[in-house]
């Protein structure tokens, strides 16, 4: 088992330290906190499918878990905030990646109407 959150390396190890949850049902309104806090909109249309993506327990800061030391139950309206600098720095990279794509797109189309 993996983690959904992009460029989390969570994997679900003998020692089971790390839990996994399950996003919150599709007619949840906390479902789409927990997309837009993990990066996985794109992920979307797979969640509303078929609920098996999970979000690993390191996401959790600890005032959200039921037992803070086992850390392996969630309270109900529990959101995911916590994200490592590397995931940070991941997601700020793409970003400006696809700005650029767009934008060199967008003078590539503004050259050929002026052809
Ligand atoms: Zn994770």
């Amino acid at each position: 088992m993996r983690c959904s959150v992009p460029y989390c390396r969570s994997e679900a190890s003998t020692r089971g330290d790390i839990s996994f949850f399950q996003y919150p049902k599709p007619n949840d309104d906390l479902l789409e906190v927990w997309i837009h806090n993990c990066g996985t909109k794109h992920l979307s249309e797979k969640l509303l499918e078929k609920n098996h993506l999970k979000v690993c327990s390191n996401h959790f800061a600890d005032s959200m878990f039921l037992n803070p030391t086992t850390k392996n139950r969630l309270v109900w309206n529990a959101i995911p905030t916590v994200f490592n600098d590397e995931i940070i720095s991941e997601r700020l990279r793409l970003a400006k990646r696809q700005m650029t794509h767009n934008k060199k797109k967008r003078r590539n189309e503004k050259n050929c109407r002026g052809q």
